[in-house]
């Protein structure tokens, strides 16, 4: 298991977008404000860690996707994500519980925009977090010739979140600072475990990764990937 640092970012775009504005930033000016003076508690707030593993891949069929030592993750839109993949790197990311708690103080004081502003910047900080790591692997491993998939976390798509359990079973809890509840929710709340898929590129103009998202009819789903 092995940690790496990353700063999270978070981007006022990304922001809009968990305010429902689609990406457009316009802010109002009372909204602005408020965005902006969370923005610069924001740094004291986040204690971002992450810690991932590489697993071999031994079988990846119908439905599942088997790794080194009996881990057997079972989702169909995983499985052929993952099909040409011979390694899988599994991951948990947290930017801590500061954050939560300075939420909860918020709701008890009724500061609720400025709460709700905290838990947006919570979550697009981890997504962050989490998007950085992934594109660091992608720019290494890409130096060895290989490829990674998309990122995949239990509870989307069609992995059912009760696959947590196996997926932390490959972590101590401990180092990770993140703990897994009954209920298979992460406590810190603002954590995001997951996966993605590592494969030999056979040359540079090899298809993207498969993206399920084209033929998906959930409509809703925030996660969606263009
Ligand atoms: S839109 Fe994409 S991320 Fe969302 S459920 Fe469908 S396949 Fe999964």
């Amino acid at each position: 298991m092995e940690p790496m640092v990353i700063n999270p970012s978070v981007e006022g775009y990304e922001l809009s977008r968990l305010f429902g504005g689609a990406g457009r930033q316009g802010f109002s000016c009372s909204l602005s404000a408020k965005v902006e003076s969370c923005k610069e508690r924001l740094d004291t707030l986040l204690e971002p860690r992450l810690h991932y593993r590489i697993e071999k891949i031994d079988n990846v069929g119908r439905g599942f996707v088997s790794i080194e030592g009996g881990t057997t993750f079972k989702s169909s839109k995983l499985s052929q994500a993952l099909k040409r993949s011979d390694e899988i790197v599994c991951f948990v990311a947290t930017v801590g519980s500061a954050i939560e708690d300075k939420i909860v103080g918020l709701m008890a004081a009724k500061r609720l925009s400025e709460a709700y502003i905290l838990d947006a910047m919570g979550s697009v900080a981890v997504e962050n977090t989490v998007e950085q790591f992934h594109q660091r692997k992608e720019a290494k491993f890409a130096a060895e010739s290989k490829s990674t998939t998309l990122r995949f976390s239990p509870g989307y798509c069609d992995w059912p979140v009760t696959e947590q359990k196996k997926l932390f079973g490959l972590f101590d809890s401990e180092p990770t600072g993140v703990e897994l509840l009954d209920s298979c929710l992460m406590q810190p709340r603002k954590s995001i475990s997951g996966v993605f898929g590592l494969f030999h590129a056979v040359n540079s103009h090899a298809p993207p990764p498969y993206n399920p998202c084209q033929d998906c009819k959930k409509t809703d789903c925030i996660a969606r990937r263009t």
